[in-house]
């Protein structure tokens, strides 16, 4: 890696064990970690320890909840455009510590370099798009009204936020979180993913670093079932903000709704999706190839948004599948930290055995369209090679699947709405990929699917903080889009003040 050398520097500056050995731990104020250290291992090569990690215990998650509850009344004090500081502080921060913070996404997450930069840069713009969205919404607005009295409207924060993250965007999807649940005037407890411990630890590090203090984000690694679920069955947590599969926000969604105290706490899901991409006739077959395969299988297909299933109309099926098997035989699969690599590992033995369960279904019941060749030195990680079949109807998909699995699907000319109905049935509604050169009928497809966000003639990934606001609807997720302008006020109360200015002193 050529980042070997900042990684290090990062590692000293971390940890007072020193230079080389990563360790995450609980980041609580007043509490020394006491957790079990467990190894990490790079997902591309299991012989390479990455660093350690220790749990929280029950003990933490108390001090850290108190903690969290002592500090919020200061913190939502503060004002908006004093936290926007901070925020924007850690943006520079992050953007100066850039390589390191790339090499630990390869490292410890199996990122392709290119995807750690792009996580790098989108969790920068996290950070200053929520301290921009704290200081226009923060300002209290005047509103008219009747002459002897003034309203206003000032928003607040709700109270203690957990932020629960998934793996898969271990520095962008949490930093995001984080930001705008402080920008907004809660103070956070942060759960990272089982699996990204050392980039959570090193991302909280950074905000604390940046000035924001120790009991005002708290950093609590563990598992979903303790950790986790210690938090969202806890009275004292205002809010959860949540991205992960369905399953999960189906379970956090449980655990506070049975909550018999505390306020009836606000839930944030950003969650899975079973994603399309529709080709017809019209549509231009090289465009098809090129964005099915960089949709599909950039990142290892591990992006919610990646599409899972081409749809393509049967007049060009043949041509688009020959051409997509051709263009899987060129995929570079291997070590990430190449620049030459287009695919790296998935991210555990778990998530490798599922989709080798899932080739071993499809072999039964799908036709084979092609396996991209897993390339020299990966026989130590958990790789899966991108592969392609042939099904008969999405129906046939029954829950996401979280890796470079792609599914072709043909259809006909009269088959188009029905074609839209089967994908909104999958009741998912995350992201939609449209080919066509065809006006009328792109429109009929926006207006008749239930998605977040629909990508026509392009890459079906992308959520460009800020320009394209992502997040879906159904089964993935509640809203309102991350990186977009509604996203904010969501972790804030509105109070309205009403003065009777003809009262004495008014
Ligand atoms: P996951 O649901 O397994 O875990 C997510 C987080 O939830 C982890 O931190 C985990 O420890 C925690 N958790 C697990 N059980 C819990 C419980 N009972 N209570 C509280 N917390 C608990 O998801 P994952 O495997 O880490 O991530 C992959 C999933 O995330 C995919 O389904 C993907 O589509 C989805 N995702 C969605 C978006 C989006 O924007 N819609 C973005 C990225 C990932």
């Amino acid at each position: 890696l050529a980042n070997d050398d900042a990684l290090r520097d990062l590692a000293a500056a971390m940890n007072s064990a020193g230079a080389g050995s990563w360790t995450a731990s609980p980041l609580v104020a007043g509490t020394q970690p006491a957790g079990e250290k467990i190894a990490v291992t790079n997902p591309a090569d299991r012989r390479e320890t990455v660093g350690h990690w220790q749990a929280s215990t029950s003990a933490d998650v108390e001090r850290a909840l108190a903690n969290a509850v002592a500090a919020q009344p200061g913190w939502d004090a503060t004002p908006a455009s004093s936290r926007a500081a901070l925020l924007e502080h850690a943006a520079d921060l992050l953007e100066a510590r850039m390589p390191a913070y790339m090499a630990m996404c390869t490292k410890e997450a199996g990122k392709t370099l290119a995807d750690g930069i792009a996580e790098v840069r989108e969790a920068v713009d996290f950070l200053r798009y929520y301290a921009l969205q704290a200081r226009e919404h923060f300002a209290p607005i005047a509103l008219p009204g009747p002459t002897g009295e003034s309203n206003q409207l000032q928003l607040a924060g709700r109270g203690v936020f957990a932020c629960i993250s998934p793996w898969n965007f271990p520095l962008a999807i949490f930093l995001g979180q984080i930001a705008a649940a402080l920008a907004a005037g809660n103070t956070v407890i942060a759960k990272p993913a089982e699996q990204t411990n050392l980039i959570g630890f090193a991302a909280v590090k950074l905000m604390h670093d940046a000035g924001i203090p120790q009991d005002v984000l708290q950093y609590l690694p563990g598992d979903g079932a303790t950790v986790g679920a210690a938090l969202t069955r806890d009275p004292r947590v205002a809010g959860v903000c949540f991205t992960g599969s369905t399953e999960t926000a189906r379970l956090i969604n449980r655990a506070l709704a049975s909550r018999e105290a505390g306020p009836i706490a606000t839930l944030i899901a950003e969650t899975g999706g079973q994603n399309a991409m529709i080709a017809d006739s019209s549509s231009l077959p090289e465009q098809v190839v090129k964005d099915a395969l960089g949709s599909a299988f950039t990142s290892a297909g591990q992006r919610c948004s990646a599409a899972r299933v081409l749809l393509v109309q049967d007049d060009i099926a043949d041509k688009v599948i020959g051409m997509l098997a051709g263009a899987m035989a060129e995929l570079k699969v291997g070590d990430p930290g190449l620049p030459s690599t287009d695919v790296g590992p998935v991210i555990d033995t778990e998530a490798k055995c599922v989709l080798d369960e899932h080739a071993a279904k499809m072999q039964g019941s799908a036709k084979f369209i092609a396996r991209a060749t897993l390339g020299e030195g990966t026989q130590h990680g958990t790789f899966f090679a991108p592969t392609a079949w042939e099904l008969k109807s999405i129906a046939e998909l029954d829950r996401e699947k979280f890796g470079p699995a792609l599914h072709v699907v043909r259809w006909k000319a009269d088959e188009l709405d029905a074609l839209i109905d089967t994908i909104n049935a999958t009741g998912y509604g995350l992201t939609l990929g449209i080919h066509s050169r065809i006006d009328a009928t792109i429109d009929r497809i926006v207006a008749r699917a239930k998605v977040g966000n629909i990508y026509v003639n392009r890459n079906q990934i992308g959520a460009v903080v800020g320009v394209q606001p992502f997040g879906g609807q159904g089964l993935s997720g509640t809203g309102p889009k991350a990186g977009g302008p509604h996203y904010l006020p969501r972790f804030a109360t509105e109070k309205t003040v009403t003065v009777n200015t003809t009262a004495a002193g008014g």
